[in-house]
């Protein structure tokens, strides 16, 4: 992208409204604006970051056999009253009437609909197990929306489903999701430690929520190190052996890790001090076993081996994806500006001409804008090079290519590194080759 073409509007002032650093940043860096209290339009760079996540979330949960669809962000109400959940959910859902008069809600998640999808289209024990996902908004008119994107009330999420013949099978699909979603979250440069949690108005028995650590976390949190240091690649865990994910699932709950409601000071004195891992957490992720609470209710049934009719046990998975660009800035910024972990940057690097108009310097940056192609930011603005230094930090691209009339006049050009700071003059294609392109 050419960012004198490029509607990427950053700002050198603090916006007032913003009380944590990853909205500042954000709303500075020209990610997103908000168009309606807690509802955000995503600008070209931001929804960069935001697709770039979302690919993650995707191939992970790919790996482990999930089948992506689309279900729509409109339901119709009778779903709802079915499980009971309509009256229940209370003020967060929005509800509305069509012209017919219709009752309809936007949805602030998806078991109801799954469920029905299900019962209409499978009948046999034969077609079961199954885990199904889609990447959508979702709405909730949450009492307070703040912090930007982190608590939305139109926000992304990804929302998946299993079904299963038993809870063994639904146990073992339980585990196979903790897996992705670990596997999931160190892509993106997160420890992010699943932590023992209540299940609240999903129900069910067994669940956990995903914590990173991060000063303007919503809880405390407190956790061994010990997470940190799993290895928990498929060459470690194969999501498709059950004694794997036994061996798997063992590890994440025998190494203490608890919200601020379940800590126990006992436990927590017993892991040595410099394994300690204490501060405030934010959640990325929950999941959910809940047996055949909307089979059920809903009167999901398939024939089993014996021809009689059960309910199949199900669970619910959920990723903030939006919440995550936030999380990512949360746990990754300086003073300058933000610091993407590389598998995630809008950009892979920025080309900084500080000259424009220059002859040389125009030449050079053009030659690595062509053979960088959509993975850079050419800032082929007329500014001063400090204006272009700040904002290259500000938008915190892994590199920085600067183009500079000195340097040009001799073929060279200055590669920075903005996680580190790291400068080093060389030639273009040597710069190509050490960012990789
Ligand atoms: P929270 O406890 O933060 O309100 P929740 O338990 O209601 O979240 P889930 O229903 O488990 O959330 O949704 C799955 C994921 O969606 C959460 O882990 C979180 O990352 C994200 N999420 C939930 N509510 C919001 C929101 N208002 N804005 C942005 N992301 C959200
Ligand atoms: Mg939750």
């Amino acid at each position: 992208m050419r960012l004198s073409r490029s509607l990427v509007p950053t700002l050198k002032e603090t916006p007032a409204e913003a009380q944590i650093v990853s909205h500042r940043l954000m709303l500075r860096a020209g990610l997103i604006r908000q168009t309606a209290a807690g509802i955000y339009a995503w600008l070209p760079a931001g929804f960069r970051v935001l697709q770039r996540i979302t690919q993650i979330v995707r191939e992970e949960q790919d790996a482990i056999g999930a089948q992506e669809m689309l279900m729509p962000t409109i339901q119709p109400a009778e779903l709802w009253r079915e499980s009971g959940r309509y009256e229940g959910y209370g003020k967060e859902m929005l509800r509305f009437r069509d012209r017919h008069d219709r009752e309809l809600l936007y949805g602030p998640t998806n078991e109801e609909m799954v469920t029905d999808l299900f019962r209409q289209s499978v009948r046999s024990y034969r077609e079961l197990p199954q885990i199904v996902y889609h990447i959508q908004w979702k709405f909730r008119d949450e009492v307070r929306p703040r912090f930007g994107v982190m608590r939305g009330r139109e926000f992304l999420m990804k929302d998946a489903y299993s079904v299963d013949i038993d809870r063994d099978g639904a146990v073992l699909n339980y585990r196979k999701m903790m897996l992705a979603y670990m596997r999931t979250f160190r892509r993106m440069g997160l420890s992010a430690i699943p932590m023992a949690a209540d299940t609240g108005p999903i129900g069910g028995d067994l669940s956990h929520e995903f914590i990173i650590l991060a000063p303007t976390g919503e809880s405390e949190v407190f956790y061994d190190a010990a997470f940190e240091e799993i290895d928990y690649s498929p060459a470690a865990f194969d999501a498709t052996s059950a004694a794997d994910l036994e061996r798997f699932f063992h590890l994440m709950t025998s190494h203490y890790a608890a919200t601020d409601e379940k800590h126990d000071p006992a436990q927590w004195e017993k892991i040595a001090p410099e394994r300690r891992r204490q501060g405030r957490g934010i959640e990325v992720g929950h999941i959910f076993y809940f047996g055949t609470k909307y089979s059920a209710s809903m009167g999901f049934s398939v024939a089993g081996p014996d021809g009689k009719p059960f309910h199949p046990e199900m669970g619910s998975y959920g990723i903030g994806v939006s919440r995550l660009v936030g999380a990512i800035i949360e746990a990754s910024h300086d003073e300058a500006g933000i610091i993407w972990p590389d598998p995630v940057a809008p950009f892979r690097a920025a080309i900084l001409n500080l000259k424009v108009g220059d002859p040389a310097c125009d030449g050079l940056s053009e030659r690595l804008y062509a053979a960088l192609g959509a993975s850079a930011l050419y800032d082929d603005r007329d500014e001063r090079p400090g204006v272009k230094f700040a904002d290259a930090d500000l938008l915190g691209h892994p590199w920085q290519i600067i183009v500079g009339p000195r340097g040009a006049a001799s073929g060279k050009v200055e590669l920075k590194r903005r996680a580190s700071g790291e400068r080093e003059e060389l030639s273009p294609e040597a710069a190509l080759a050490r960012i990789g392109a």
